[in-house]
């Protein structure tokens, strides 16, 4: 199908059969096949700059940190003491340029696959990729599942930002990788990762759900709106070696005061809780897990 019609870019794929959603777009800024993936940036009318990989939208300038602030502080606010952080993927930076903000987080690593994404980014999408180069974090570009492989106790926190289960990410979504991140994290340790909507690809939400449950002896799914995703929402699955985390209750609860000087825009104590209600249709299928 073209993506690129009449000055409308349209994102479709095999993951969300039947839906596609369009931008109209004023200046392709850049488009390559790196080593793993088409990518592609291109600014728009009302979303600003768009980053897309094989031709699924990653991140909109315009609503990205509800995305960002999610991924990063359900889990931070959830663990009692998140002094190592490991980042998988997250190659437009936003996700490190939330971590690096909270008080508690003494070191960040970073793994992304793909270089050309983070250049790309840095050349795109400045207010994102600031991120990348702040001094608490160290980046390495290489594969996030054999990253995984080599690191035992290591992390409190591992976010996994990847794109979706296809093409290079496929892998970050296995049973194989729960039980590698297990491995990876020190006692007490916790992971979020990207896990899809419950609205259309209720499956990959289910699949990943239940890989994360069949490692960890507490998990739990959480979910935030994004209008420039296909059905304006993407969750985050979540597990815990303690198994008397609760999810839905942050331990960490910052001031207003604080969340203005983090500059946070979406994510407070209030919508931490939110996030873990689900509505009752996928409170049940989650439930059978
Ligand atoms: N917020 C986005 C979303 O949910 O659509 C994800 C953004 S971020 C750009 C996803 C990144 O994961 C990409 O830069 C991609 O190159 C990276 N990635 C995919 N597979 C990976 C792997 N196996 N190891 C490390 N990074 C990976």
């Amino acid at each position: 199908m073209d993506a690129f019609k009449k000055g409308w870019f349209s994102e479709f794929n095999d993951l969300w059969p039947g839906i596609s959603v369009s931008f109209e777009v004023t200046k392709i800024l850049h488009h390559e096949k790196s080593q793993f993936q088409d990518i592609l940036l291109v600014d728009t009318k009302a979303h600003g700059r768009l980053l897309v990989l094989d031709g699924i939208i990653q991140c909109s300038e315009s609503d990205e940190f509800s995305y960002q602030e999610m991924i990063s502080f359900l889990p931070l606010c959830t663990h009692p003491n998140p002094k190592n952080v490991l980042i998988v993927g997250g190659g437009d930076g936003g996700v490190a340029r939330e971590v690096v903000k909270h008080p508690g987080v003494e070191h960040v690593t970073q793994v992304e696959i793909d270089g050309r994404v983070l250049e790309l980014s840095r050349q795109y999408l400045p207010s994102l990729a600031c991120g990348l180069s702040h001094p608490k974090v160290t980046l390495y570009v290489g594969d996030g599942f054999e990253f995984m492989q080599k690191h035992s106790q290591q992390f409190d926190v591992i976010i996994t930002d990847s794109s979706d289960p296809i093409g290079p990410a496929e892998c970050l979504f296995q049973e194989s990788y729960f039980a590698l991140m297990k491995t990876a994290l020190k006692p007490g340790g916790l992971v979020c990762s990207q896990a899809g909507t419950i609205w259309s690809n209720d499956l990959q939400v289910e699949k990943t759900l239940e890989h994360c449950k069949s490692v960890f002896p507490a998990a739990s799914y959480a979910y935030t709106s994004v209008p420039t995703y296909p059905t304006g929402q993407i969750g985050f699955v979540m597990g815990s070696l303690n198994p008397n985390t609760k999810f839905g209750e942050p331990v960490k609860v910052f001031t207003e005061n604080e969340l203005d000087e983090m500059k946070l825009k979406y994510y407070d104590d209030k919508i931490h809780r939110s996030s873990f209600v689900l509505p009752r249709f996928a409170a049940k299928a989650i439930k059978n897990l």
